[in-house]
């Protein structure tokens, strides 16, 4: 075997390289100087990425990797791979993979033994966040919600009592229904905020209680334009009988009907976790009829 056949046995590297999400500028010197040097990128629509190489003087040849052709194609990106040549996978926007194609790729690469390296940059839901001014030291992304109400509510009331920020993608045209559900889900007095246009232009940062937002953007139909992120401030746990999830006091309302007050919130609390005490004291009030 001679040294030229082991360097071309050797892998390449599959890199997972964020572009802007608005803003050119955004681009890293370290996302150029690997969209320049690789063999092969793996584009989502190579039609969109060829304005931004286009912008940047990129030449590197470009292959669609997007979610109707990712698990098929993924073989022929591995075996450029295995053969020795480096891939960028990008996506349209900002981070590969995040509500974008990539993740069958990257899956079946890892399990091939390529070597993966993220390079980070541009991301909507971390951009936002930064700015949002609600606490960022926890918070969970939902991507998109289902574009149907009765889907779509269904979703919102399993985060409802979610502590967490949380973290939203959303089109422009569905932007108004949705924040008119999560009023009706979360209650008009919960924190959220709206960034549009992040990076852009018209970029906007607007954050207020959920039935100001909702008047606001009901208001203003250019805030029903363009790209959007919500976040939404998670769920605080009321003083009191409030404090009781809607599932412990369910237990509770069994239990009474069926045996002696103590017992039931005893009973209850082990069931479900709630202090004894505070299950005791909800038990007297259901019963004094408060
Ligand atoms: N991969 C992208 C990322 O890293 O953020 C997200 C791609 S996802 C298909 C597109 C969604 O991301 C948009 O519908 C919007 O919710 C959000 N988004 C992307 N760019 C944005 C921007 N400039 N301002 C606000 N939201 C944006």
């Amino acid at each position: 075997m001679t040294v030229t056949d082991n360097l071309i046995s050797k892998p390449g590297c599959l890199y997972v390289v964020a572009t802007p999400i608005g803003n050119l500028d955004d681009i890293t010197a370290r996302a150029l100087s690997i969209l320049k040097s690789v063999s092969l990128i793996a584009a989502e629509d190579t039609r969109h990425s060829a304005q931004l190489l286009r912008h940047f003087g990129i030449t590197t040849p470009a292959a669609p990797c997007h979610e109707h052709n990712e698990r098929e194609q993924g073989g022929r990106f591995l075996a450029r791979l295995q053969a020795g040549e480096d891939v960028a996978l990008i996506s349209d926007a900002g981070t590969p993979l995040i509500s974008d194609p990539g993740y069958h790729l990257v899956r079946q690469a890892r399990e091939a033994g390529i070597k993966i390296v993220p390079v980070p940059g541009a991301c909507a839901l971390i951009a936002a966040l930064s700015a949002a001014g609600l606490p960022s030291d926890r918070f969970v992304f939902e991507g998109f919600l289902p574009a149907k109400m009765a889907g779509r509510k269904a979703r919102l009331e399993q985060v409802r009592e979610e502590p967490r920020t949380l973290i939203f993608y959303e089109a422009p045209h569905r932007i108004l229904e949705c924040l008119q559900d999560m009023q009706a889900v979360f209650g008009d007095d919960r924190p959220a905020l709206l960034a549009r246009e992040l990076t852009k232009t018209f970029e906007t940062l607007q954050g207020m209680p959920l039935c100001e937002l909702v008047q606001w953007v009901a208001a203003d139909p250019n805030q029903q334009r363009g790209e959007c992120v919500v976040l939404v401030a998670g769920w605080q746990a009321p003083e009191g009988e409030d404090a009781i999830s809607a599932d412990a006091l369910r237990v509770l309302d069994l239990l009474l009907a069926e045996m002696p007050l103590k017992r039931a919130a005893a009973l209850a609390a082990e069931i479900t976790g709630v202090r004894k005490n505070l299950l005791y004291q909800a038990a007297l009030e259901r019963q004094k009829g408060v």
